[in-house]
């Protein structure tokens, strides 16, 4: 085996990430490493994928007990003999683990820094080929840091005290230069290769936002992901208690975490978030290296922190799987005061001296500012996280709070859309229908040509034998009609006078056709795709959601019988892969990226099952759509049925005069009116006329022939709080519609769309 083929059949990736492969090799020539990798970067992969290849055990030393629990639970998903060696073991269950360790069952062993110079355990090392030593969190050893662990000082004793020098391999997600200076030297590396990949993290959105009612806010954004995982850091205990409190009763399934808990409050709360049995962790910056969850899908930052390293580091704990994630930090001036207060009256640093104690404090302070500074920018919020740590990025990025903003102009502006290829496929349709006929065509059939429609008189004109008939079935019909309206306003297309309902192309479309000009459209920008755009979180369409939802439900099963985290099992990133790919087979399930060989025999048919039975479903339902969409018998009623309406005083909408119109229908007529078919036939006719409003629908209205016959326009309120317009059936309205009825109208199901 090598390491690609363990990275894919093991661990179910396609390519190593930037870093990997270069440090895995220095370990499988011999020489120590240093690899410095920002959080969710992958530097685990780097010393489990040699400990498989190299001959000998390898030890990782690592600072916390549940970031070797869920290592250890990780390898032996992807079937790897892995075991870790901590307090949370009784005596007994460390002698268990030390004896089968002898016995050579381990590839890995996570042990606890303060366990290395423990008798029993370098009695047990005396005994080992070990061949790798990996050092995670390796910035634990710098008293610079705010992690210091004085148990890593004991990390060269007990490389001294092995007669046989291991290979040294350090990590850490910090990239100072201190730390950095302090891990080689006082891990005592030899002339390690040092590698330090990209801070950038392109998957996650960065935004600061200044909000009056933060709590608000929060409420807000936690109602709209609602099902996903995340952690809101808090500056003091105080607060994580009020918010957690005010969620809770919300509703929300959110727990807490700080120092003032005692150890199993805080572990407890620690294992509810890892099992996704509570979705927010309200914390303080205690919460910290403990958490290698993966799906970790937005972090807020209640106020701001005290530095960058530190935001960085805890905001970098989202999207760790690679899915889309967001940052936000929300500022106010008060931040400031607490941050500044917080610095100067931390007790961390009580043991060190009055000199290195002034030192540090001024160093914090500056740090504080450069902390504000970033709040402030009106700058890519990623080009000054990467600024700051020293890396080379582009200018903007287009995915932060910052970037999206200065694209999307705020609600009111306009902006302006290259719409080239759209114009294309219009004048192209329109000049081939010239051709055929000789003349142009109506604005409505046009439409109705390019979206493919089995409307009657088109398929009566043959306009579905057309080249460019349905070339733009994808797009939704208003927007067409905004796209032909453009073009006629930018003289593209021209009305013959006296035929004023006829588009032609004007001699100024070949220069779109045939040449290279450009058509751009400036209008105002729809609150949807702003709001769409302003979070990364959730991206995935409407049926890939609802097949993620369900492999979600399946992995929870699957967590559940395993009494593991469901990260453990797969990853989001993983899921979103599957939901896109939609694998068959096992061999299209392997080529998904994240689902190894061991997890594709663990749960290859499982998964499998869920695609194979929504995909069904999907199928289903769309036969039922297509059922429905074929046209119904238009619905006829006799002069004795219609003289059974009970015209409404109060006016009614169009949907509801058809309901009720249908009510009155034998048992069993298959006889069909909706209210968009009334309100087409009336359009057709001329009672009412269509008009673009702000949102991309067309809207409505009576003309004066509508109005003279009993229609009005009224405003009414929607759920969502916001005004719209609706055309209303007065009773004289309804009345004359009940006659033209009895007269023998019959309004057909297709839609209307040019008089006979
Ligand atoms: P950290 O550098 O913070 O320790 P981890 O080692 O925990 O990061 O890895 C973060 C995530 O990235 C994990 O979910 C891991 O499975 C995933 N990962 C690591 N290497 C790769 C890779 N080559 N391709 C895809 N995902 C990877
Ligand atoms: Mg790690
Ligand atoms: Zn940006």
């Amino acid at each position: 085996m090598d390491k690609k083929t363990i990275l894919r059949e093991r661990f179910g990736f396609p390519f190593f990430r930037e870093g990997q492969e270069a440090l895995i090799d220095a370990i499988l020539s011999g020489r120590d490493v240093f690899g410095v990798m920002p959080t969710g970067g992958g530097k685990s992969l780097c010393y489990q994928i040699p400990a498989l290849l190299l001959e000998g055990l390898t030890l990782v030393v690592s600072p916390l007990i549940s970031l070797m629990k869920d290592q250890v639970a990780a390898l032996k998903e992807a079937g790897i003999p892995a075991a870790f060696l901590n307090s949370s073991l009784t005596p007994a269950q460390q002698r268990e683990v030390l004896r089968r360790a002898g016995l050579g069952a381990y590839r890995l062993i996570y042990v606890a820094p303060e366990r290395l110079l423990t008798d029993s355990f370098l009695e047990f090392a005396a005994g080992q080929r070990i061949a790798l030593l990996a050092v995670d969190e390796a910035h634990c050893v710098s008293q610079w840091g705010q992690d210091f662990r004085p148990n890593y000082l004991d990390i060269p004793a007990f490389v001294r005290r092995l007669s046989r020098r291991p290979v040294l391999a350090a990590f850490t997600a910090t990239a100072t230069a201190e730390v950095g200076e302090d891990v080689v030297r006082l891990l005592e590396l030899r002339e390690p290769l040092r590698l330090v990949t990209g801070f950038d993290r392109p998957n996650l959105y960065f935004d600061v936002r200044r909000e009056r009612d933060k709590a608000a806010w929060l409420m807000n954004y936690l109602q709209q992901h609602r099902d996903r995982s995340g952690i809101v850091y808090c500056a003091t205990r105080k607060t994580v208690e009020q918010l957690c409190e005010k969620l809770r009763s919300a509703g929300f399934a959110a727990t807490r975490y700080h120092a003032g808990l005692d150890d199993a409050e805080r572990r407890e709360n620690q294992e509810d978030f890892a099992y996704d049995r509570a979705t927010v962790m309200l914390a303080t910056n205690a919460f910290g290296m403990g958490i290698d969850k993966s799906n970790v899908s937005f972090v807020i930052h209640y106020n701001m922190p005290k530095n960058i390293e530190s935001y960085y580091q805890e905001a970098g704990r989202a999207g760790r799987d690679g899915a889309p994630a967001d940052c936000v930090l929300l500022f106010s001036p008060g931040d400031v005061i607490t941050a500044e207060y917080l610095i100067q009256n931390g007790s961390e640093r009580e043991q060190l001296d009055e000199a290195l104690r002034a030192q540090l404090l001024i160093r914090d302070m500056k740090r504080l500012r450069q902390m504000q500074d970033y709040c402030k920018t009106d700058g890519c919020y990623r080009a000054a996280l990467l600024d700051y740590f020293g890396e080379a990025h582009r200018p903007t990025c287009g995915c932060c709070g910052n970037c999206v903003q200065r694209e999307e102009a705020p609600a009111g502006e306009t902006v302006e859309e290259d719409i080239t290829l759209a114009a294309r496929k219009i004048l192209s349709c329109v000049r081939r229908v010239e051709r055929k006929n000789g003349v142009g065509l109506g604005e409505t059939m046009l439409v109705l040509v390019l979206a493919g429609s089995r409307d009657k008189t088109l398929l009566a004109r043959e306009y579905d034998l057309l080249p460019t008939y349905g070339i733009m079935k994808d797009c939704k019909r208003p927007l067409l009609h905004e796209y032909i309206r453009e073009l006629v306003k930018q003289g593209y297309l021209l009305r013959p006078p006296g035929d004023y309902d006829v588009l032609v192309t004007a001699e100024k479309a070949n220069k779109v056709l045939f040449e290279t000009e450009q058509v751009l459209w400036r209008h105002a920008v729809s609150e949807e795709t702003r709001q769409g755009k302003k979070t990364a979180a959730g991206s995935p369409g409407a049926a890939e959601q609802s097949l993620f939802d369900r492999l979600r439900g399946l992995r929870a099963e699957l967590a559940r019988q395993a009494r593991v985290p469901a990260y453990v099992i797969f990853h989001d990133a993983t899921l979103l892969n599957l939901a896109s790919a939609q694998p068959a087979t096992e061999a299209e399930l392997l080529a998904v990226s994240g689902v190894g060989e061991q997890k594709a025999k663990k749960y290859g048919q499982a998964v499998l099952a869920v695609l194979a039975e929504w995909k069904q479903e999907q199928q289903a339902r769309k036969s039922s759509k297509a059922k429905k969409e074929e046209p119904q018998p238009p619905l006829r009623l006799s002069p004795e049925q219609l003289a059974r309406y009970v015209c409404d005083p109060e006016g009614i909408s169009m949907t509801e005069f058809a309901r009720r119109l249908t009510a009155l229908k034998e048992e069993g007529d298959p006889g069909e009116l909706t209210g968009r078919q009334l309100s087409n036939r009336l359009l057709a006719e001329g009672y009412l006329t269509e008009q673009s409003s702000e949102t991309d629908d067309l809207r409505r209205r009576p003309t004066p022939a509508g109005e003279a016959v009993g229609m009005t326009l009224t405003e009414r309120t929607g759920k969502d709080g916001r005004t719209f317009t609706m055309v209303t059936l007065t009773e004289q309205a309804q009345r004359w519609l009940i006659d033209r009825l009895s007269e023998g109208l019959i309004i057909e199901s297709a839609p209307y769309t040019e008089l006979p």
